[in-house]
Parts: C-alpha cells; sequence; structure tokens
C-alpha cells in the first residue's frame, strides 16, 4: 500500500468513532433485469396519461430555485388525505428514514436509549448508534407478539428517551395487542414512534393514540404506496414537539421534484389507493399459495410482504435458486436468532407472484 493510502488509514482509525467504524454499510443488492420482490416497493406505475400530465407539472418546476421550506400547501394536502386532526403539526422527512434520524438527535444525550421490539426495521438500531444513543432490542415473544412484560420492563429499566412501534411491523408483518401498545405508551417516560410505513395494507390506525397520550407521535411515508423513489415521509404530531423536530430538520431536505411530483400524486390518490387495493387482494392470493407449499411456517400479514420459515437450514439454498430464477425476495436468515431459516416475499403483480410460485414450485420440487 501506497504510503499515503496507510497514513489515511490510519487517520480514518483514529477519528472516526469506533462504533461507526463496526457497522456495516446498509447493503442494497443490484436487481437489474429481475423480478423485483425484496424490498416492499409497489410494483406499479401510473397510467400513460397521468404520466404525461405530471411531465407538465414538472415542467413548470422551478429548479435553480430553493425549495419552499414550509411546503405549506403539501401538508395541508398530506393531513387532509389521511385524515390528521387540523390541530396537529406535519414534519417532512427524505424518506421515514431521516424523520427517524431528526427525532433521535433531537432526544439524543449520552446515556440515553432508544428501544425497539425486535426483530423489527434495522434503521432503529443503526440510527440510535449514529447518533450516539444507548439501543435495547426487546425480543419479541411467541409468532412476533409484543412480550409485554419484557417490554415494559425495559422502558423501566432504561428509563426509555425513544421507542419505535413498527405497525405492522417489518419484518414479522404483524400488529402488536392494541392494548399492549397503550400500555407501552403510557409507561415510556420519552417520546413512542408509532411507525405506520405500511398503513396502506392494513385496517388499524393509531392517529387517535395522540390525542390519548402526550408522548406519541405517528409517522408514515409515500413509499411503500408507491413513490418510493421520490423519498417522502411524514410524521404527524403535536405542536410542541414537532416544532422542536423542525429545528434540526435541514432547511431544504423535502427537493423541489419531490414536492411537486408528491402535491400531483396525492391528486390521484385514488390511483395509488386502487394499486394498494389491487396488492391486497395479491397478499391474500399469495399467502394461500405459500401455505400450501412446504414450508415450516408461513405467517400471515398486514404488510405488502409475507414472512415464512423453510424447514431448517433451507433458507439461504431457496435464496440463491430464486435468484439464479431471476426472481429477488429477501433472505433474512442470520439477520436475527428469530428470523433463522426466514424468507421475506414482497407482494408483487399478480403476473409477478405467479412466476414466483412456479419458481418455488421447481426449487422446492413439489
Ligand atoms: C420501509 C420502512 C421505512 C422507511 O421508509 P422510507 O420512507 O422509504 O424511508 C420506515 N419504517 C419501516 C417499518 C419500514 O419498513
Amino acid at each position: 500500500m501506497s504510503d499515503v493510502k496507510q497514513r489515511v488509514r490510519q487517520r480514518v482509525q483514529q477519528w472516526v468513532r469506533p462504533e461507526i467504524q463496526a457497522l456495516s454499510a446498509y447493503h442494497v443488492p443490484p436487481a437489474s433485469g429481475m423480478v423485483k420482490l425484496d424490498a416492499m416497493e409497489n410494483p406499479y406505475h401510473w397510467p400513460e396519461a397521468m404520466v404525461d400530465e405530471w411531465l407538465q407539472v414538472l415542467r413548470e418546476v422551478q429548479v435553480n430555485r430553493y425549495p419552499d421550506p414550509t411546503a405549506h400547501e403539501l401538508k395541508e394536502d398530506l393531513k387532509l388525505l389521511m385524515g390528521v386532526d387540523p390541530a396537529h403539526e406535519v414534519v417532512l422527512g427524505n424518506g421515514s428514514d431521516e424523520l427517524i434520524q431528526i427525532m433521535a438527535m433531537a432526544l439524543a444525550q449520552p446515556g440515553r436509549t432508544v428501544l425497539a421490539p425486535e426483530p423489527s426495521f434495522v434503521m432503529y438500531r443503526m440510527i440510535a448508534t449514529f447518533c450516539g444513543m444507548e439501543y435495547r432490542g426487546v425480543p419479541l415473544a411467541e409468532d412476533f407478539a409484543l412480550d409485554l412484560d419484557a417490554t415494559l420492563q425495559a422502558i423501566e429499566e432504561t428509563q426509555a428517551a425513544l421507542v419505535f412501534l413498527a405497525q405492522p411491523n417489518n419484518p414479522t408483518g404483524n400488529l402488536f395487542d392494541l392494548d399492549s401498545v397503550r400500555q407501552v405508551c403510557a409507561a415510556t417516560p420519552g417520546l413512542v414512534v408509532i411507525d405506520e410505513a405500511y398503513m396502506a395494507f392494513t385496517d388499524r390506525h393509531h392517529l387517535n393514540l395522540m390525542d390519548e397520550f402526550d408522548n406519541v407521535v405517528v409517522m408514515r411515508t409515500l413509499s411503500k404506496m408507491g413513490l418510493a423513489g421520490l423519498r417522502l415521509g411524514m410524521l404527524f404530531g403535536a405542536k410542541a414537539w414537532l416544532d422542536e423536530f423542525e429545528k434540526v430538520r435541514l432547511p431544504y431536505n423535502i427537493n423541489v421534484l419531490t414536492e411537486a411530483s408528491a402535491k400531483f400524486a396525492l391528486n390521484h390518490f385514488d390511483v395509488m389507493k386502487a394499486q394498494t387495493e389491487e396488492l391486497r387482494k395479491n397478499r391474500t392470493e399469495l399467502l394461500a399459495a405459500l401455505q400450501a407449499l412446504p414450508f415450516a411456517k408461513v405467517w400471515p400479514s398486514e404488510a405488502n410482504f409475507i414472512l415464512a420459515r423453510t424447514q431448517s437450514g433451507l433458507a439461504r439454498g431457496l435464496f440463491e435458486q430464486l435468484k439464479d430464477a431471476g426472481i429477488l425476495i429477501k433472505c433474512l436468515d442470520g439477520a436475527h436468532p428469530q428470523l433463522q431459516d426466514c424468507l421475506r416475499f414482497t407482494v408483487g403483480t399478480s403476473d409477478e407472484n405467479r412466476l414466483l410460485l412456479q419458481a418455488l414450485h421447481s426449487a422446492m420440487d413439489v
């Protein structure tokens, strides 16, 4: 190695925080040309005429100007469409990932703890680490139900500053018992974030918890509804909390193309709604078909993905066989002890699901 390279390496090792050096970067596998059923994207695009109309809107966008930092209209549209009490505030994020980061930055202090059930969304732990906070994962119980006693005990022990409950939970697809969720909110000294990334695929929503508790906010995103590429997440909550988060948000985190496109898409919410309804139907069919295959377990889902456990030791091989057949899913074996032998299938179009099932049939030799 050249002298300079070696000195760079040493300097990095000396100065970058050890907990950051110990992380591995969020890995996104290449998917070009594959049937992509790994990332909970909506597989449908818009009708041709709607795309034309959208391009007309983009034509008018002034990319030479900074975005409107308040995005007032977009926020009002979101509140209206999502049935949010007009008294509540909205903070927009570059995806809800950024909102997780904003809340963690606002609450971080040495010794403070981020707490979440596990297995759940990995960014909770990662962002806690980025922000120099402690992290406590509380193992889920049988069939991924919330372990209420263990959770309440961990909240008490850590005096949790920030609790994340993904509802439905990723990657398990289930909802936690609502009374348990309430008890977690009541017991948490800090802030509870209900992460409703999959709100389009379930009938249970939690906005009313914000009226019941002074420490609850609700986070949503357009990603799983059909606009993952736009990067628009939203946080709803009481003004007092959100005014503080607004200070931490970088002023131009939502770019002009995202703002204009999101406004346009919300004017055509019926299209997204019809697509997610279709995916809910496809989910029912895919679940039944997966349950008929020789998996050890296939869990029902309130989200746009289905978790399944293969017979012992077969998950990675099956994942590779599907990949060779041009189908990309998510292999969760090794990601968490409770996800041993687990695979996660994003619900696709009926054609995509048919291809997946054909490949599974041939790989599982049935
Ligand atoms: C996908 C996902 C997110 C992130 O969504 P973005 O808005 O695309 O950043 C947040 N929470 C959960 C539980 C998710 O599965």
